[in-house]
């Protein structure tokens, strides 16, 4: 049984003014298997969550930890967080130019196995995965830097963590900017993900759209750089009916 537990996390960014502290003790805790949604208004960190959990260097972790089966990650570099068997969507570089969309994901599970994957079976995971997430298989082909769309780019990331095989998934914001479509076939591709390998995912968005997809088992409103209020699905519906207001109001 794998967990994921954030532990009063508090981060801060450093602006032109000097630090700003963003985070001001959030604490969740995710175990193998469940999804997790953080909702909130615009603003109230969640992607600094997300952002200081991948390791990003503009965010100073000025307390807590983050726990992956017990073990802080926040000490280790990005490379041993996904070694680790965390997924950041955004980790990634999305642009290298000269390195096709498949030399890039089997250079992605080399680093994380330690080792080459078998070619043929890597390939038929490959194509299996494509075909999966509706991509077209010209897709493989292209170059990380040859101006992928807003949508191409969500389905990039999540092959990438359907072939990386992932304990936990970080999904920052995966439904923004997407059509009604795309945004179908990303939730499948999160489902089918989560399914097949069994991990957790911390889904973070700002609208309840992509949780008539993407079922979660707990719902968790974010505000003012911390969890106010965690519960079921049914706080998705009273958010969608109510709105955020409450929250940035008290
Ligand atoms: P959310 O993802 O919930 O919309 P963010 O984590 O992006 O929120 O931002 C939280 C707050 O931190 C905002 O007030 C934002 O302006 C501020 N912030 C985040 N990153 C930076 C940065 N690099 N420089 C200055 N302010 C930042
Ligand atoms: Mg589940
Ligand atoms: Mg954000």
């Amino acid at each position: 049984m794998s967990s994921l537990e954030i532990k009063d996390l508090e981060v801060s960014v450093e602006t032109q003014d000097g630090p700003k502290k963003i985070l001001h003790g959030v604490n969740l805790e995710i175990k193998d298997g469940e999804i997790h949604a953080i909702m909130g208004p615009n603003g109230s960190g969640k992607s600094t969550m997300a952002y200081a959990i991948a390791g990003h260097p503009s965010y100073e972790i000025e307390g807590g930890e983050v726990l992956l089966d017990g073990h802080n990650i926040l000490e280790g570099s990005p490379d041993e967080r996904a070694k680790a068997g965390l997924f950041l969507a955004m980790q990634y570089p999305v642009e290298v130019p000269g390195v096709t969309v498949s030399n890039f994901l089997r250079t992605a599970r080399t680093a994380i196995d330690g080792k080459a994957p078998a070619l043929r079976p890597w390939v038929k995971e490959m194509k299996e995965a494509m075909e999966q997430l509706r991509v077209d298989p010209a897709f493989a082909e292209r170059d990380l830097n040859a101006g992928f769309s807003g949508g191409e780019k969500k389905r990039l990331e999540i092959l990438q963590m359907q072939l990386l095989h992932p304990k936990f998934a970080v999904l920052d914001e995966t439904d923004s900017g997407l059509d009604i479509d795309a945004l179908r076939v990303v939730s499948e591709g999160v489902n089918h993900v989560h399914d097949q390998v069994g991990c957790g995912v911390m889904l973070i968005t700002h609208y309840t759209r992509i949780l008539n997809y993407i079922k979660p088992d707990y719902v968790h409103v974010f505000a003012r750089g911390r969890v106010v209020e965690s519960g079921g699905p049914e706080l998705a519906e009273m958010l969608e009916r109510d709105g955020y207001d409450k929250y940035i109001e008290a």
